[in-house]
């Protein structure tokens, strides 16, 4: 049976969803920011704010002084989240196997449902058509149809916004044709830069490059990046099988190897703890409503407890905040043993990190996420853990998991 994957990406999102629910934005420069601080920042930003160069991850003063006119709004994720669901149950009226891949993405498998691309192309029509006259006239989507689940993604990607293309063995190498490498879905700077000190420049180059070659360069990520270009699925068959349940929680223990009462010691072993919980949450693209600590004594005692929060946390030291309030009274009591930390009722994030209000500050997590990741665990720190031993508390690794749209509705 011929493989046929369907991958719809909605455009501009949040902000299209605001001009949807308000008519009188529509035309208008509008940047939903995750808070509407002088420091804050624009998430997403609608086409007409996008054409003067209002772009996400844009200063609100800098987006002022791009356009006075600018409407900024503050996030709304239930809205979006309502909109997501509207427009994922249509998807799901074309084939049993979808995968949500974020807010405003999702794969289709058409595989069985559809004899052809035309047909597929066909079905793909009359999703924008049920989208435009169902859910919303205002919004607008890219889909890509190919052979593999990379492919119809590449194809929504590249193709002109609220459009559709399908990517066929026989018009691939024209679209892969001097194409940048960081354009491919997964390729970034790193390793296009590795690509490039090998004379691959362009994505028609990496089709056409040795697989052996590249599996000695990457391992097997190596023969992915070739598979996926050259259209042969490295993914599930069923896309929703890429699908991973949602972690009830997320958290690290340790048995300390020195027993004492040094309250800076403590607070370090925590804190590595606490950055290890976040980084696999941050990794994993979820937030948390809650957190738990408890500790061991020498004694055999324990103590401990969890805080549900009101709000979404995401940051380390908002973590560690909450951590200290649970059990840094106790610590000074007795001799600790043991520490136990972690975070509770998760949901995904909106995608570009945004979150909710207040003490999160996505960009400053983002960027010693990205360094640490990097250049090593630890290469940055937070201050609390400065002359702490590696021995204490050693490592352990995040991943990322597609999680299921069902869970955005906590
Ligand atoms: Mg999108």
């Amino acid at each position: 049976m011929r493989r046929i994957v369907l991958h719809l990406d909605m455009n501009s999102y949040f902000a299209s969803v605001e001009q949807q629910v308000n008519p009188s934005l529509r035309d208008r420069p509008v940047g939903v920011c995750a808070t509407m601080g002088t420091r804050g920042c624009i998430i997403a930003s609608s086409k007409e704010a996008k054409a003067i160069g209002i772009k996400t991850g844009c200063r609100i003063s800098e987006a002022r002084r791009l356009c006075r006119e600018v409407v900024l709004l503050e996030v709304d994720p239930p809205k979006y989240r309502s909109t997501t669901r509207k427009v994922f149950d249509i998807l799901k009226q074309y084939s049993d196997d979808v995968e949500p891949y974020s807010i405003d993405e999702a794969f289709v498998n058409l595989t069985g449902y559809s004899p052809s691309f035309e047909r597929a192309a066909a079905i793909a029509a009359e999703i924008k058509t049920r989208v435009f006259c169902e859910v919303g006239d205002w919004l607008s989507n890219s889909v890509g149809i190919g052979s593999t689940r990379w492919l119809a993604k590449f194809a929504s990607d590249i193709c002109e916004k609220g459009k559709l293309l399908v990517l066929q063995s026989d018009n691939l190498h024209e679209y892969l044709k001097s194409r940048t490498l960081t354009e491919a879905w997964g390729i970034a700077e790193p390793t296009a830069r590795k690509l490039n000190s090998v004379g691959i420049c362009t994505l028609d180059q990496l089709a056409d490059y040795s697989p052996h070659k590249l599996m000695r360069m990457f391992g097997v990520r190596g023969y992915g990046l070739w598979a996926n270009v050259n259209g042969i699925e490295t993914t599930a068959q069923r896309v929703s099988d890429n699908i991973l349940p949602l972690p009830k929680s997320i958290g690290h223990s340790h048995v300390l190897l020195k027993r004492c009462r040094d309250s800076v010691f403590h607070r370090g072993v925590l804190m590595r703890l606490v950055e290890r919980t976040g980084r696999r949450l941050r990794a994993t693209k979820l937030t948390a409503r809650g957190v738990f600590a408890s500790v061991g004594f020498a004694d055999h005692e324990s103590c401990g407890g969890n805080r549900q929060l009101g709000h979404d946390i995401q940051g380390s030291k908002e973590i560690f905040d909450e951590v200290w309030q649970i059990i840094g009274d106790e610590l000074r009591k007795n001799t600790p043993t043991s520490f136990a930390v972690g975070v509770f009722q998760l949901a995904p994030e909106i995608p570009q990190q945004v979150l909710w209000p207040t003490k999160t500050r996505p960009g400053l997590n983002t960027a010693l996420d990205t360094i640490n990741n990097r250049y090593g665990d630890e290469t940055i720190i937070w201050g609390t853990l400065s002359g702490l031993d590696d021995s204490h508390a050693p490592d352990r690794i995040g991943f990322r998991k597609t999680l299921p749209i069902e869970s955005q509705a906590r």
